[in-house]
């Protein structure tokens, strides 16, 4: 049986079915961080904090080179704080900076930036994390000032890893700036198929969860552009071998204890939460709006499954 909200009492935290697979929001500006609140998520799968830097008006570099880079790492304090605030004790998924060239080319300071023919096969994520660590330093730097403060439920996420090298580099310079990455929770977005087939031996390094990036990880098995109206017809979260890397994922995670996540915007398909649950993913991630739909989805999902399993 489904509940429905109790829209006269409090129409804004519905009341939401429980459920054993977990059910979280994405949050994109720290100001909807109420609003995702009050879906009554069990906490948040991915915070972006390209908004919290692209706001500022210029490029990473250029910020701390006129401001400082205590200021550039107070602005990601504050902005995340906001939100890991909002849903304490609850977990908030902070990913670090994941801005394709071109959007930094738009900012001051942005023709410093290199013009690539193609961004999104470019210098983001994680592979400019390791190559400008005095940036990626500040951003970490941030990380550990909020663990300093007690905010023991942010969770760090390292978006666009390949490979295991990739994990033990990030690593290494988590720790060069303090954190304790056996105390920590942190861990990777699967979003390009080398991530999914390294999974076990980026398990061995020690991350406590993987989080399915769909929007990046179809773009990258199929090669079709996520922002290309010629070829949106064949973007297809649930093609055949986007679905196997996943299942493939998830089964490998289970085996070691890693927990498993999807963010991207397949998650509020009620087929990808469908396979999502049968498959056994520990938490599924979905935009403010949708949150509502998934929860159902997943309780529907998961009551199914109780009546399979006693036929
Ligand atoms: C994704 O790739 O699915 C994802 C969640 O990251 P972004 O959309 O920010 O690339
Ligand atoms: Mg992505």
């Amino acid at each position: 049986e489904e509940y429905e909200p109790v829209e006269s009492v409090r129409p804004e935290t519905p009341v939401k079915p429980m459920t054993a697979t977990e059910v979280k929001v994405n949050v994109s500006i720290p100001e909807a961080a109420e609003r995702a609140a009050a879906t009554g998520a069990d906490g948040v799968g991915l915070l972006r904090i390209e908004h919290m830097v692209l706001s500022l008006g210029k490029t990473p570099a250029k910020y701390i080179a006129d401001n400082g880079e205590d200021a550039y790492v107070q602005e990601l304090v504050d902005g995340i704080r906001g939100v890991a605030e909002e849903f304490y004790p609850r977990p908030v998924r902070a990913r670090t900076l994941d801005a394709p060239t071109d959007e930094f080319r738009e900012l001051e300071g942005g023709e410093d930036e290199p013009n690539e023919h193609n961004p999104m096969l470019g210098w983001r994520g994680v592979r400019r994390s390791l190559d400008k660590t005095d940036v990626f330093e500040k951003e970490l730097r941030a990380f550990q000032e909020l663990w300093g403060m007690g905010y023991d439920n942010l969770e760090l996420m390292l978006p666009l890893v390949n490979d295991a090298e990739d994990v033990r580099r990030a690593k290494s310079i988590m720790r060069d700036v303090g954190i304790d990455v056996e105390k920590q929770r942190w861990g990777v977005m699967i979003e390009t198929p080398a991530s999914a087939l390294s999974i076990e031996e980026m398990a061995s390094e020690g991350i406590d969860f993987a989080s399915f990036g769909t929007n990046d990880l179809t773009q990258y098995t199929l090669a079709v552009d996520r922002n290309n109206s010629n070829v949106a017809d064949r973007f297809d979260e649930l093609h055949p071998t986007v679905l196997e890397l996943i299942a493939d994922v998830i089964g490998t995670c289970r085996e070691l204890g890693v927990d498993t996540s999807i963010c991207g915007q397949a998650a509020s398909k009620p087929d990808m939460v469908d396979f999502l649950v049968e498959e056994g993913i520990t938490s599924i991630s979905a935009n403010i709006d949708a949150v509502r739909d998934v929860q159902h989805e997943v309780k529907r999902t998961e009551q199914k499954l109780v009546l399979d399993s006693v036929r």
